[in-house]
Order: structure tokens, then C-alpha cells, then sequence
């Protein structure tokens, strides 16, 4: 079975499913905020600097070369979204990456999707939200991943199931997953300009990038409000549970889903159309 992972920024799949995508090669990861911001040779921010990179332009460069490598080692096909990251100034409209989200979705129906939880970064968020509303609309369920490191900050995991709960969403625990702790480290470290940074961050702690991963599913809503597309994570009122939900079973391997198809693969211009 393959899997669509959707991953915020150009490391956020290979950090918080990198065991699970090893159990389930040829899958496709969509990086949102993979896209050059308006003037990309002259932009800089203190942390591409401190990355040692002069511009935004040359930090995408290498961060989307880095996600290559990294996505062979996961035997996965990248995908990259042409959304500018946050910290570039800008954050794109939510109907624009909901548009995008409903697109991908409609191109990879065979495949199950595990998206963000949406924790603690704002892009995080807002990925997840706008993957839930896409993924409402076409009533469909998905898999949620606890994104390691913010996971370790105090409260977020519990105050993001919190609102989602409150919103009508299902969430249920899956079980923990692991694996080889030296083959996924040399999966972090692909990430070359970015993982030492994060290593000495002093709100993250790093080292949780290398405990078991952590998963839910997610039942969306069967009421979307569509006059109140700003409020949709309050809108919802009845929660319901689909049969089709995907679950795991002992040796952490999706079991397959009814209506399952398979898929070619597309170029990088057929997901950014
Ligand atoms: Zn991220």
C-alpha cells in the first residue's frame, strides 16, 4: 500500500514518518513550502544565515536536493509545492492551499493520506487545517503524525487534539512505531544544512526525533460549512466514524482499504498544475 505524506517543509515527512514510510516504499511526499519567495537572490533570514546560506533562493536549492537524497533513502517519490515558507513573510491564502490539497487528493485516491497533526509552527497549522478541510470535502479519511520535535513541547499534542476534538473531528491512537535508530539517523542527517541547527535549538529537543513515531487516525466531520471557511475547525458539529478508516495491524503495517487503487507516477509540473 502506498501512502501520500504530506510534510510541511522540506524535512518534516523524513523526521516524523521516516519508519513508516520504510514499510511502505514508492510512496509519494508533498513538501508545501518548497517554492522560492518573490525575490529569492536577495531575501535572507537569520535562520538561512545561520543555516550559512546568503539567500533564500540558495537555501531552497539545497534543501530541496537534500529532500532527493533523503526521499531515496526512504525509496519515496518527492513532490514539491511551489508555496513559499513562512518565514519568508508571506503565508500563502488558506483557499489557495486548500485548492491545492483538494487537487492532490483527487490524483491520488488510492493511496492513503497522512498528513501533519498541526503542531506549534504556524505553516504546521496551517497545512493541517487546510488538509482537513480538503480531505472533508471529499469525505475521506486520513492518518495523522505527531510532528517530532514540537511533539516534546509541553501541551501541544493535547491542545491540538483538544480543538480538533471540539471541531467534530475522530481521533484515535495508533500504535507506536520504530525501527533501526541508526538507519533512520542517517536519514535525519541528509538533511545536512538544517538537522545541526535543530541539534542546538534551545526550545527543541532534537533527540525525539529518533523515538518511536506517533500516529493517529482522523475522522473528518460529515458537515463542512462552507460560509464559514474561516471557522471550519469550530464549525463542525456531529463527529462520525467511517468504516474504511485505515488502521494497523501487529507488525505496524496499514492494512489495506476497500476500493484501493494503484497509481502512475506523475512529474513534478502534473502536481503543481
Ligand atoms: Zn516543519
Amino acid at each position: 500500500m502506498k501512502l501520500l505524506v504530506i510534510s510541511p517543509h522540506l524535512d518534516d515527512a523524513a523526521l516524523s514518518c521516516a519508519w513508516l514510510l520504510q514499510h511502505h516504499p514508492w510512496s509519494r511526499v508533498v513538501s508545501v513550502f518548497a517554492g522560492m519567495p518573490p525575490n529569492a537572490l536577495t531575501v535572507s533570514t537569520d535562520w538561512d544565515r545561520n543555516c550559512g546560506f546568503a539567500s533564500a533562493g540558495a537555501a531552497i536549492e539545497a534543501r530541496r536536493y537534500e529532500d532527493g537524497c533523503a526521499c531515496q533513502k526512504l525509496d519515496a517519490d518527492p513532490i514539491w509545492l511551489d508555496f513559499a515558507d513562512g518565514q519568508y513573510g508571506r503565508q500563502p491564502r488558506q483557499a489557495a492551499l486548500e485548492e491545492q490539497f483538494e487537487s492532490i487528493l483527487e490524483k491520488a485516491d488510492g493511496a492513503v493520506v497522512v498528513i501533519p497533526l498541526g503542531l506549534h509552527h504556524p505553516d504546521h497549522i496551517a497545512v493541517s487545517d487546510a488538509a482537513l478541510v480538503a480531505l472533508q470535502r471529499q469525505q475521506r479519511t486520513c492518518i495523522a503524525y505527531h510532528e517530532t520535535p514540537y511533539r516534546a513541547l509541553p501541551g501541544v499534542v493535547e491542545k491540538r487534539i483538544t480543538c480538533l476534538t471540539a471541531a467534530g473531528f475522530s481521533l484515535q491512537a495508533l500504535s507506536e512505531l520504530s525501527g533501526s535508530i541508526a538507519w533512520k539517523n542517517g536519514v535525519v542527517e541528509t538533511y545536512a544544512s538544517q538537522w545541526p541547527r535543530l541539534q542546538i535549538d534551545a526550545l527543541l529537543d532534537a533527540r525525539d526525533v529518533l523515538r518511536p513515531e506517533r500516529f493517529s487516525t482522523v475522522a473528518t466531520p460529515r458537515q463542512y460549512r462552507r460560509d464559514r471557511p474561516t471557522a471550519v475547525m469550530r464549525s463542525f458539529r456531529r463527529p462520525y466514524l467511517v468504516s474504511s478508516q485505515p488502521q494497523l495491524d501487529k507488525n505496524h503495517r496499514l492494512l489495506r482499504q476497500s476500493g484501493e487503487g494503484s497509481y502512475e507516477r506523475e512529474t513534478y509540473e502534473d502536481w503543481n498544475s
